[in-house]
């Protein structure tokens, strides 16, 4: 089953415009990436602008979460079901229908168009939402509908504007194969599927957080494609789906390696991060010191340390391109058309980052010996400063070793450097001193803060 297209078909015979997906950097500077459907349609929710002739759209929407409010990069190789990079599902009404449509349009899509059992559905509402309760019972019995609180079930677009509850639908995936401990309806474990969130836009919050209702209500959708794929391909993670196996069978091949308990991870980050780095790549973003482009390089020295732990000692990446177009160049052609552009950036970053890894890796193996406590700032600041280790990457390093990197010596160090920076350019105001600078700020960037502390970007979404 095409999901993408049963989805749209099914909005667009209920009346909604199907609308493109956005570009993956939004025109908002307070937003790192688009990481939702609703991004497009901000400004109609807040009023902003006037609502549009057609009150209701669809769209699949790319979304990229690995910086800002939503930030999955600790989560992928880790979970089932995060990606940096997903197509996010959605249905959208400006003023039009609202919590009584929106609810029956899900439940017939999920039963009838997906298919999927009832009897392995769970939704949960707000607290609050007894009206929510009362049009779910219409369709699922009551046991099966459970109330969360603000945390898991209400939605703000920041601290004023529009917000309201939310009401999400469960995949229940069985007992069975799931053991951990977070695996019940609400926890952080993979057993209860997360797929669809719909957010009931019903009242308007001021600065005193007092919430007037609105005149007209509106709903935003989210449904993860991948995770909507891998169900129906009967997997149990999202990797094993059609959507990522064949990167995943390219890259054992090129290692000449079987995955294994040990290893599969590695392979799940090299296709998630291969995924983002080209749709990225292929929407213009380069790879840099800061920003966005920050993000991007730390994604992929991410997936290039990962193929390092496979066995890679140069440039592999550009060759699981031809594959992941194979996947998703049919739909989206900007993958397919710069093919050879993406491919180029990718090899010349991992380049720079081969020359240093294998040094970086031995300073690091030194000193994880000596570490008992904390790993020392000053070795993760030389990774990052001398060997081009971000400091997210060091930190995931230690993540199985359950250790921390000595964060206020390496906050200190980048503290000094800067100054240092900011120094040696008040020295003098002629324009050789400000060449001397830009050779400054190029050793050392300009400011790291997405770096090292990604929830520093203030994304209000
Ligand atoms: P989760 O609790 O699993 O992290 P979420 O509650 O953060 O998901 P929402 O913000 O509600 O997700 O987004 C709407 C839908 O988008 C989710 O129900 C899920 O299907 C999908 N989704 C969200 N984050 C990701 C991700 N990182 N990778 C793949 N799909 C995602
Ligand atoms: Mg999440
Ligand atoms: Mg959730
Ligand atoms: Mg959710």
């Amino acid at each position: 089953m095409d999901v993408r297209k049963e989805y749209l078909e099914f909005f667009k015979s209920k009346g909604h415009e199907v609308v493109s997906s956005m570009p993956l950097v939004p025109d908002d500077p307070t937003l790192l990436f688009t990481n939702a459907g609703m991004v497009q349609f901000k400004d109609i929710f807040t009023g902003s602008i006037p609502t549009p002739k057609n009150k209701t759209a669809t769209s699949c929407q790319l979304c990229v979460r690995a910086g800002g409010k939503h930030n999955d990069l600790e989560n992928v190789g880790y979970t089932a079901r995060h990606h940096t990079l997903f197509e996010m599902l959605g249905n959208f009404s400006f003023g039009d229908y609202f919590k009584k449509e929106a609810i029956a349009y899900a439940w017939e899509f999920v039963t009838v168009n997906l298919a999927l059992p009832k009897d392995k559905l769970w939704v949960t509402i707000h607290t609050s939402d007894d009206e929510a309760f009362e049009l779910w019972k219409e369709h699922i019995s009551e046991d099966r509908i459970k109330r969360f609180g603000d945390k898991d079930n209400f939605w703000s677009m920041g601290d004023t504007g529009p917000c309201g509850p939310c009401s999400e639908v469960f995949y229940d995936q069985g007992e069975e194969h799931f053991n951990s401990q977070e695996d019940y309806l609400g926890g952080e474990g993979d057993r209860f599927l997360e797929i669809w969130n719909l957010v009931f836009m019903q009242y308007e919050r001021d600065s005193s957080g007092k919430m007037t209702p609105l005149p007209k209500p509106s709903i935003d959708t989210g449904m993860g494609l991948e995770r909507v794929v891998a169900i129906k391909e009967g997997k149990l993670n999202n990797f094993d789906s059609s959507l990522f196996m064949p990167i995943i069978e390219k890259t054992k091949q090129l290692a000449s390696k079987n995955p294994t308990n040990e290893n599969i991870g590695s392979f799940r980050v090299i296709a998630d991060h291969l995924r983002a780095v080209s749709f990225m790549i292929s929407q213009g973003i380069l790879f840099d010191k800061e920003g966005r482009g920050y993000v991007l390089r730390r994604i992929l020295r991410r997936a290039v340390r990962h193929g390092y732990l496979l066995g890679f000692r140069e440039p592999f990446m550009a060759k699981l391109v031809d594959t992941l177009d194979s996947i998703v160049g049919s739909h989206y052609s900007e993958v397919r058309e710069q093919k050879e552009y993406i491919k180029e950036q990718i090899t010349l970053e991992e380049d720079r980052f081969f020359k240093t890894i294998d040094s970086g890796m031995s300073l690091f193996e030194e000193e994880l010996k000596n570490t008992k406590e904390k790993f020392s700032g000053e070795v993760a600041f030389k990774l990052y400063d001398t060997y081009g280790f971000p400091l997210d990457l060091t930190q995931d390093m230690l993540r199985d070793k359950e250790l921390l990197v000595d964060i206020n010596r390496f906050d200190e160090l980048m503290t000094e450097q800067r100054n240092k920076a900011k120094a040696a350019w008040k020295g003098s105001g002629d324009s050789s001193t400000e060449g001397d600078f830009k050779k400054l700020l190029e050793k050392y960037g300009k400011n790291e803060f997405v770096g090292y502390n990604t929830t520093s970007a203030n994304s209000k979404i």
